[in-house]
């Protein structure tokens, strides 16, 4: 009986201690199941993708988001930094920031045609019609790489290169066929022997025989130069002068003259040296395409405006095959160091720089830092450049460029 009473009472310290110990468990599994415990995503955002601030809690317990869900910025590349708060169990409101990285994994898209053709002689523009589509809001400029001869008939398999500032290059390969010209071989033929005669292209009587005649008008100039409308082509003092008032016939097609493209490449050369990148953009263009252009922007812009920018048919400079715009062809064009240099040094080729800033009202046209014309006398072009301020060719020779209409 006694011993009895003593194995209950151990009993009762037992389950005391039993108990006493399940009560602190629980009390700590009470603590616990009740702590707040959040875990945030860090993963990168794509550009202009939907995202909120919410989407980036990955595990969230005993708490609740206090922070209104909220669409996120995408639009822009880089970090994004936010905060969100969430109460806990006891009502105790905790701040986190979060720091998101939004990144461009897509490439631009290149709409272009896959198969071009020209002939012999007459440089294509292989950047009209070609568009860059891309994510970011930012303009991207296509160029073309790969090599070919104009002068030789042949397919050459070229391709298009966009990049965007991120990097992300898209790639589209495109087909040039270089096709015989038959009906103007004679013409073209011509026009070389006569450049490689000559120290002076712009003298270079680019004879279109077959157009009518032979009518030479003379002239003088305001500045006392000596002029002459020749087939109509209009030289003043030797050079040929395309703008607002003296046209080029539709039949003129020279394509990029030799001499130019020469200079072009020694100039081309003396900027690599430099570190800088020059590309030609846009050369040679055929009245048909002038036409085509002109009419275009005139359609979208309407004439007024179009007529600051774009030469009317038989206006435009390009159609000399004189004419060079070089890699960007927008105002941006202008503070990049290969804008700066071509500016200071293009005489040195033969180059001018065609279209100055502030010489709208003598040229006809707004400033256009990518423009340079061939004019081949580096003497001419020294005088023109004037230690960096440019006179025009309308001032220097005394002329207007005007529509008459
Ligand atoms: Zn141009």
């Amino acid at each position: 009986m006694h011993k009895r009473k003593k194995i209950k009472k151990s009993v009762w310290i037992i389950l005391v201690i039993v108990l006493c110990g399940l009560l602190a468990m629980g009390g700590i599994l009470f603590i616990n199941l009740r702590k707040l415990e959040v875990k945030f995503d860090q993963k990168d955002v794509n550009l202009n993708e939907e995202i909120y601030n919410t989407d980036f809690i990955k595990e969230l317990k005993n708490g609740t988001v206090v922070t209104e869900k909220e669409k996120i910025p995408t639009d822009k590349l880089g970090k994004q930094e936010f905060k969100i708060e969430i109460k806990d169990k006891k009502g105790k409101i905790k701040e986190y920031s979060l720091e998101i990285n939004i990144v461009d994994t897509e490439k631009p898209q290149i709409t272009f045609t896959k198969e071009l053709e020209t002939k012999v002689g007459e440089t294509i523009d292989l950047l009209s019609g070609v568009s860059v589509k891309d994510n970011s809001n930012e303009k991207i400029d296509v160029k073309y790489e790969g090599d070919f001869d104009i002068n030789k008939v042949g397919k050459y398999e070229l391709r298009y290169v966009a990049i965007d500032s991120s990097g992300n290059e898209a790639k589209e390969n495109f087909t040039l066929n270089v096709v015989e010209n038959t009906n103007n071989s004679t013409t073209n033929e011509k026009t070389n022997t006569n450049t490689n005669e000559k120290t002076n292209s712009n003298a270079n009587t680019n004879t279109n025989t077959n157009s009518n005649t032979n009518n030479e008008v003379h002239f003088t100039t305001s500045k006392g130069f000596k002029g002459v409308t020749k087939n109509g082509i209009t030289y003043i003092d030797g050079y040929l002068i395309v703008n607002k008032t003296y046209t080029l016939p539709s039949t003129y097609a020279p394509g990029l003259t030799q001499e130019s493209l020469n200079a072009f490449y020694k100039m081309q050369a003396a900027s690599k040296v430099e570190g800088l990148n020059v590309w030609l953009q846009s050369g040679y263009r055929s009245y048909d395409l002038q036409d085509k252009l002109y009419k275009n922007y005139v359609a979208t812009t309407g004439q007024a405006a179009a007529d600051t920018y774009s030469a009317r048919p038989g206006h435009s400079e390009h159609q000399s095959g004189l004419a060079y715009d070089v890699n960007i062809i927008n105002d941006t064009f202008a503070d990049t160091p290969e804008a700066v240099w071509l500016a200071n040094n293009c005489y040195k080729y033969g180059f001018i720089l065609r279209y100055p800033k502030g010489k709208s009202n003598e040229t006809g046209y707004k400033y256009e830092p990518w423009h340079f014309r061939y004019i081949g006398n580096v003497e001419l072009a020294t005088k023109l450049y004037n230690n960096g301020d440019w006179i025009t060719l309308e001032d220097y020779f005394g002329i207007t460029s005007e529509y008459s209409d």
